[in-house]
């Protein structure tokens, strides 16, 4: 099916290097090899993992090097994607063999060490009498096998100096491999257990066997593991009851729910009018290819229903769907009703699965195993051939974006690939980001609307409450307004659910000693400690540090600290008091560290176990739990006075999701908002749940200002620990930037460069930041503004510890 490579291929080296190398492959190599190959190559005196992109192009110097070994015994990713991750390294200025690392699953790079071994091509070995005692241990060790320099060591039982190793591997004696460990992790497989129809008379049924029988008559076939729950010792009655034709066993593949509960497989509904004409616009733009739709209707108005059948006319078409969501609802409904619709059809990809698992999904993809994917951020990388649709829901969630390394944006890539497929992207949302609204009004992205909800429910009221009014009360009442507090005890006299939203957690956000008045900051970052209750610690949210709660002001030494500002580890134990009878739990990071306890949480949530919630972000997207009829937002200000020109967005979308949660069953719900500003008009569209007064807003004020999507932005982010080289290091190439805008001036008018300036958190862990942001009308004018002033002619910039990142289209510029 493939040709194979004539002997020149073009590489890219995972090391952040700009260009692409060419490379000539061993005549053994060739029948093997493609584009999508993890190969080792020399680099310089290093020996390197490298990507082939395919053939290399030009003439050929004869002094190329070879390819050494091939890494894999298939591609990792199908040559259809090279294209796409040649336009991420372009667009986000970012070395190309970087990109494809990142992209690939990190289990991979785990099996991969470095092998030590005798040389079996060297022409003189070593004379043993010229060999230090050691030199003859290490000889005499490699000479049964080649290992890892740690069993070495462990073996002769002391270090293995590299000086040592390196003048024995220059003397051609021992030779360094890559080495790749096999994919270890296999599907998980599980017993079924299931009753014989017609069971062979004559054998005896014991207490035990009879429980067991019974169990299985009520409930139909059960995962032995499920058995053994209930009646201890199962295993082995079981199995001899197979052997004796009581029950029949069969062994599965099995996929678990989060939850732990067996998915049961349902049928497609017949759809309502709204969704017919939203899948009939569907097939009219995958018709013709490519195309960018935006799905914006309430939550419960059934995008979820359109997704999977989009998704079932593409399979059916003998292509395949790659669907990305925020992670946490990956836990709650999407991956689950994907599954009950497509069963082993799917593949998933996120943070929760281990290395293992995730490799594992990896492969199922590429082997063609799974026509849909559904996952996370980076599941955008997915190794998919014959892509048919791109969904993106809940597009404006800011979690697509990626913060550290290549800083990409999922949400925008899942548009560049559904181009490069020619197939449409279906973007979804109850709160449209104002970028995909603007690319709807600008007629990029045609828009698909639901205006009703399936089942009628009425959105939830929300009432505003000025916190302005109880500002001179005493402790946690300064952020409690009667209302809310009436509200949360009928709502707990209803025997329903009350969720109450606050942005900040830990215990108090603000310690100040008593005695001199200093604010307690955490000593590598420009920001203030948390006091953390239960750990009596102080924890600095940026970096980690912690310090004990015992310790003494720093500045004066007096041991008396107040504790100022609400977090919710306060606000839960207010409530606890306030409400002794009530259920009270918390979801925040600090509650959810340890693996599966977030879905503790929402698992009893679900049953009922627990009337008052406190938590953070993590409970305002996307779960769905019906008795929760009262939602408190305790300060809606936290996120909309962030210094970010995005946080009136970034606010209302929370407030509506946040909102979102009450009333999804039967009874209404009801939303109290508190707020310090009830007049500003992100909190009067909230109130009024009105995404098109919230628009009409918020793109004037980005037009008057010229922000995007009025224009393209870049940051260069600036980092160094020593904060004077990195000052300085930043005014150069401000001064450059500014420079060679000034020289750009009579072509690109509008190019504009703003900084240094220091970053508003200015130091995060030791390391001191400051930012220059150019914006520009083109992203094409930007990039190439950009790379001249990073890559061109002239000194470079990153040096002496000081690092210059570079973040296209920035979401957050703290
Ligand atoms: P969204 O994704 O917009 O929140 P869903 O697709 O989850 O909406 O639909 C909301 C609820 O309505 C779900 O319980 C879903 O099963 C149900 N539903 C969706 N479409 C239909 C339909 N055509 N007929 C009956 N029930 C539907
Ligand atoms: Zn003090
Ligand atoms: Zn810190």
């Amino acid at each position: 099916m493939h040709t194979p490579l004539t002997p020149y291929v073009e590489i890219a080296v995972a090391l952040p290097v700009y260009p692409t190398y060419t490379y000539h492959l061993p005549e053994e190599m060739r029948g093997q090899a493609r584009a999508g190959h993890r190969v080792l190559v020399p680099f310089g005196r290093r020996r390197v993992t490298g990507y082939i992109l395919g053939q290399a192009r030009g003439a050929q110097p004869p002094s190329i090097k070879d390819v050494l070994d091939l890494l894999d015994r298939e591609n990792l990713f199908p040559k259809e994607m090279i294209p796409f991750f040649r336009w991420i390294a372009d667009y986000y200025l970012y070395p190309l063999g970087e990109v494809i690392r990142g992209a690939l699953p990190s289990g991979l790079n785990l099996y991969e060490y470095n092998l030590l071994a005798i040389n079996a091509q060297a022409c003189d070995l070593p004379d043993e009498n010229t060999l230090s005692a050691l030199e003859r241990e290490i000889v005499a060790c490699l000479r049964k096998g080649a290992c890892r320099l740690k069993d070495l060591e462990n073996h002769l039982d002391r270090p293995v100096p590299g000086a040592l190793l390196r003048a024995m591997e220059n003397c051609g004696w021992v030779v360094r491999r890559k080495a790749l460990r096999g994919a270890r992790t296999r599907p998980k497989k599980a017993v079924l257990v299931r009753r014989r129809a017609a069971p062979p008379a004559g054998v005896r049924i014991t207490a035990q066997r009879r429980a067991i029988l019974s169990l299985l008559a009520s409930r139909g076939e059960l995962p032995l593991k499920a058995i053994g729950k209930e009646i201890p010792g199962a295993a082995s009655i079981v199995r001899t009851m197979a052997r004796r034709g009581l029950v029949e066993l069969e062994e599965t593949t099995v996929y678990r729910d989060p939850f732990g509960d067996p998915i049961l497989p349902d049928q497609p509904p017949a759809l309502t009018l709204e969704q017919t004409a939203a899948l009939r616009q569907i097939d009219a733009v995958s018709q013709k290819g490519f195309g960018a739709i935006l799905l914006d209707g309430v939550t419960g108005s059934g995008k979820t229903e359109i997704y999977l059948q989009a998704a079932a006319d593409t399979i059916r078409q003998r292509r395949n769907v790659l669907v990305l969501v925020p992670e946490i609802a990956l836990i709650s409904q999407t991956e689950r009703r994907f599954r009950a619709r497509f069963g082993e059809r799917v593949a998933v990809l996120h943070s929760g699965l281990s290395t293992g698992e995730r490799l594992d999904q990896w492969l199922r993809i590429r082997n063609r195993d799974a026509p849909i994917v559904i996952g996370a951020r980076s599941a955008i990388f997915a190794p998919l051939d014959r892509i048919g649709l791109i969904v993106v829901d809940e597009e404006h969630d800011s979690a697509y974006k990626q913060e550290t390394g290549l800083r990409y944006n999922a949400r925008d890539l899942a548009t560049v690939r559904a181009r490069m497929s020619g197939c449409p992207v279906i973007m979804g949302s109850a709160t449209p980001s104002v970028q995909s609204y603007f690319n709807y009004q600008r007629g990029k992205f045609s828009r698909i609307r639901l205006s009703q909800r399936i089942c009628d429910q009425a959105l939830p009221r929300v009432t505003v409450r000025d916190l302005r009014a109880i500002q001179n009360e005493r402790g946690v009442r300064k952020y409690l307004t009667p209302d809310l507090l009436d509200a949360i005890k009928e709502t707990l006299v209803n025997q329903e659910q009350a969720l109450i939203f606050l942005n900040r957690r830990g215990y108090a956000n603000y310690p100040i000693c008593s005695a001199c008045g200093t604010t307690l900051k955490c000593p590598h970052c420009s920001i203030s400690l948390t006091y953390h209750q239960r750990a009596n610690a102080y924890r600095c949210h940026y970096c980690g540090y912690s310090r004990s709660a015992r310790a003494t002001c720093p500045q004066c030494g007096s041991g008396k600290i107040w504790h100022y500002g609400l977090g919710t580890e306060k606000l839960e134990g207010f409530l606890r008091d306030f409400f002794p009878q009530a259920r009270v739990a918390r979801l925040d990071r600090d509650t959810t560290t340890r693996k599966n306890s977030l879905l503790r949480v929402l698992k009893k949530l679900r049953q009922g176990q627990i009337d008052i919630l406190i938590g953070t972000q993590i409970v305002a997207k996307g779960h769905d739990y019906p008795n929760i009829t009262l939602v408190g937002v305790v300060c809606a200000d936290s996120t909309l006075n962030f210094p970010d020109f995005r946080s009136g967005e970034r606010t209302f979308q929370l407030l509506a999701q946040v909102a979102g949660r009450a009333g999804r069953g039967a009874r209404p719900g009801r939303v109290i908002l508190q707020t310090y500003t009830p007049a500003h008009f992100i909190i009067d569209a909230a109130r009024q749940q009105d995404f098109a007064r919230f628009y009409a807003d918020e793109i004037k004020y980005r037009q008057e200002l010229v922000y995007p999507p009025f224009c393209r932005m870049t940051l260069l982010l600036i980092s160094g620990r020593d904060p004077a080289r990195t000052a300085q290091v930043a005014r150069d190439l401000g001064r450059r930037a500014h420079a060679t805008a000034t020289q750009l001036g009579a072509r690109r008018r509008s190019l504009h460069v703003r900084g240094p300036v220091e970053a508003a958190m200015y130091r995060v862990a030791g390391h001191y930041r400051w930012q220059i942001l150019i914006r520009g009308p083109s992203a094409a004018g930007l990039n190439q503004f950009v790379s001249q002033l990073l890559f061109g002619e002239g000194p470079r910039y990153e040096r002496r510890g000081v690092k210059v990142f570079v973040d296209v289209d920035p979401l957050f510029m703290m």
